[in-house]
């Protein structure tokens, strides 16, 4: 069965006090042990965090392609490995828009986190245009492909998934439950035939996309549906807490 897991995205927003404050009442939460809670701050404050961290996880927001060297700015997945951080965001649309990043970019980030035994987030979604012109599927179908699916089947257990569609990004309009479990039990059959049921069922697909504690009831309720990657909700410890609570 598959892992229930709420990730926070900070993105690049929380000065040190401001994150310093979130982090603490975070990290003291008693969470249902069935629900994994995953924090994604800012990358310069991961060391800080993972010294007295307690039920919750560390991802990084992002890591280099290469294994070390002269990388100027770049963080390497082993440094995040030996700082405690268990999981990285991959893909995630805002890196593709403005990095420039590619599915084949992507694809040797998560060959050097599972090298590095830190669990890639690989995020995928499609652009309003594209849904519009009912595109999503194949846009979804070749991220997967092309990001993910040549890793081996032990390799793509140690993945999550996280459906974010672009149009619902920090928007306001989220996707209908209805629209996400579609897509999700989409995904879940593109793992099944290019793996098999077992991993299928096993692997956690996330919906992101202006979740809030009003809204993830409901989306939380589909069977295809295995928990939250969340953006601006996260910087609210009421609002990020209401929503790891409705599982
Ligand atoms: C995100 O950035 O991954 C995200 C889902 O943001 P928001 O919840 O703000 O839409």
């Amino acid at each position: 069965m598959s892992r229930k897991i709420v990730a926070g995205n900070w993105k690049m927003n929380l000065d040190v006090l401001q994150a310093r404050a979130l982090y603490n009442e975070l990290n003291g939460k008693d969470t249902d042990q069935d629900v994994r809670v995953i924090l994604c701050p800012p990358a310069v404050y991961l060391s800080e965090f993972s010294i007295n961290i307690k039920e919750i996880h560390l991802a990084a927001q992002n890591v280099s392609d290469q294994s070390n060297g002269a990388y100027t700015g770049e963080i390497s997945a082993e440094m995040l490995n030996k700082m405690g951080v268990d999981y990285c965001l991959v893909g995630h649309s805002e890196r593709r828009l403005y990095n420039g990043e590619t599915n084949d970019l992507l694809y040797n980030k998560i060959k050097q986190l599972i090298k590095n035994n830190v669990h890639p987030i690989y995020c995928c979604g499609e652009s309003l245009e594209e849904r519009e012109s009912g595109k999503e599927r194949i846009v979804i179908q070749q991220q997967l492909k092309e990001g993910l699916f040549s890793l081996s089947a032990d390799d793509l257990l140690k993945c999550v998934i996280a459906y974010e569609p672009i149009w619902a990004i920090g928007t306001g309009k989220t996707a209908t439950s209805g629209q996400a479990q579609e897509m999700h039990a989409f995904i879940r059959q593109l793992v099944e035939d290019n793996y098999n049921t077992r991993i299928a069922q096993t692997i956690s697909i996330l919906y992101g996309g202006s979740c809030k504690p009003d809204n993830v009831n409901e989306l939380f309720s589909k069977p295809d549906v295995d928990g939250g990657l969340i953006g601006g909700a996260s910087l609210d410890a009421n609002s990020f807490k209401a929503i790891i609570d409705s599982f």
